[in-house]
């Protein structure tokens, strides 16, 4: 007998019906003799609607009342879920977090995991329930506060409780079919990936493929969790993601050279105009942005003018703290001694991911190719070992992701993909 971690989307659980097939799906899994534990997230659009009206009461709310308002949406679907699993006969348990034992710091609205303690689900998947567990939350050591961990936590919620309960597998159930070699509401004739390793999966997961969290995906290498996606939808296979290629059938599934194209379209642009092209320039800018607590990507600096000794820096950030980024550079502005700061939002970043261009020397040339055959202007280039990331307007994005999936023969001959819910969540 194994022990089986699900995770249901919002998608999966968007009403009654959803709940309902879904209770289904769970009880399969038992009934085929396994331990099981589903996570959930709540119920269709309910985070986004809770944090609307969060917002017409309050324009900034606080943390803490977030995170407590928005914990009910998981704590609806699985109670719900609970109930229509009882319906078919079985038993089952629902379980905030909190309940979970999972233990997180006290950032609210994107607390980090650090401990699982999952004595209770324990207990009640070994008295034969099935456990219902509230995905993307948990309770803060120190302050004893719920918190939440950021937009699409459920997926960490499952796979920090698989490696806790040291499951076999963290099933994945999405509306889509597996994890894609683009995004499927781009490009039609994106295929589904039978395996990816967690590195690329890491990479895609952080050049904007939204089908995995990264966080979800960087728990699951650390603690070597096999993670299937599949679709709540169908019952085909999904992706296998894991450390080593897995068996299909008699044949084993080759690691490809190339596994996909992810694009991204919610990073902004940021350029340090007129910088003195000194040492130590380039440590204050970032020090300041670092101080802001403001993540960025993708850095480049120009040749500097002879005559005037002055440089541009540009980085890429989220959308998101591109206010707090230009606010926190004017305020440091005679320390940095830069001449303006130009903000651009129209960008959009394009990443070819895979292990095999270590070995394959041509990949970068073919991948610039497909972009100047499309008519695609490139602004920035950064690179990795396993991957190639480009940013370009954002008006190219779509049309480039195409050109690059064709060019490296990645389009399906047969089967469009499909997406079956609405959010992809
Ligand atoms: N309900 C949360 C969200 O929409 C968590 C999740 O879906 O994983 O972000
Ligand atoms: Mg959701």
């Amino acid at each position: 007998m194994g022990l089986v971690v699900q995770k249901y989307g919002g998608s999966s659980v968007a009403d009654a019906e959803g709940i309902k097939r879904v209770a289904k799906r769970i009880v399969e899994a038992k009934k085929n003799g396994n331990q099981v534990v589903a996570v959930v997230s709540a119920m269709g659009d309910t985070t986004d609607e809770l944090i609307d009206l969060a917002e017409q009461v309050s324009p900034m709310p606080a943390g803490r009342e977030l995170d407590m308002l928005l914990t009910a949406g998981e704590r609806i679907s699985m109670a719900l879920l609970a109930m229509a699993i009882k319906n078919l006969g079985h038993e089952a348990q629902s379980f905030t977090g909190s309940q979970a034992g999972v233990i997180t710091d006290s950032v609210h609205n994107k607390a980090r995991i650090i401990d699982v303690t999952p004595g209770r689900i324990k207990t009640s998947v070994d008295e034969g329930n099935i456990a219902i567990v509230a995905g993307f939350q948990g309770v803060s050591q120190d302050s004893k506060d719920i918190t939440t961990l950021g937009r699409g936590g459920s997926d960490t919620t499952a796979v920090a409780l698989a490696a806790a309960l040291d499951a076999d597998v963290c099933e994945i159930y999405t509306d889509v079919d597996g994890v894609f070699t683009a995004d499927p509401r781009v490009v039609s004739k994106a295929k589904k990936i039978d395996w990816i390793s967690f590195e690329d999966m890491l990479e895609l997961a952080a050049n904007g493929s939204k089908v995995l969290l990264h966080r979800c995906v960087e728990y699951a290498r650390r603690y070597n969790i096999p993670i299937h996606v599949r679709s709540s939808f169908s019952g085909l296979q999904g992706t296998w993601v894991s450390s080593e290629p897995i068996e299909q059938g008699d044949k084993q599934v080759e690691q490809a050279i190339i596994s996909g194209v992810a694009h991204d379209t919610s990073e902004a642009k940021i350029t340090v105009v007129g910088v003195p092209d000194k040492p130590g320039e380039a440590a204050t800018i970032f020090r300041t942005i670092a101080d802001a607590e403001i993540n960025i990507d993708m850095i480049v600096q120009n040749v500097s003018a002879a005559s005037t000794g002055l440089t541009d820096i540009s980085f890429t950030l989220p959308k998101s703290e591109g206010r707090k980024a230009i606010d926190a550079l004017e305020k440091n502005r005679s320390g940095i001694g830069f001449e303006s700061l130009r903000y651009d939002d129209q960008i959009g970043k394009i990443a070819l991911v895979g292990a095999g261009m270590k070995t394959n020397p041509g990949v970068t040339a073919d991948f610039f190719k497909a972009l100047s055959d499309a008519g695609v202007n490139i602004e920035l280039i950064s690179t990795s070992e396993i991957r190639i990331s480009v940013v370009t307007r954002k008006d190219d994005v779509n049309e480039a992701v195409r050109a690059v999936h064709t060019a490296f023969g990645l389009d399906s001959e047969s089967d469009e993909a499909v997406v079956y819910g609405g959010t992809g969540r």
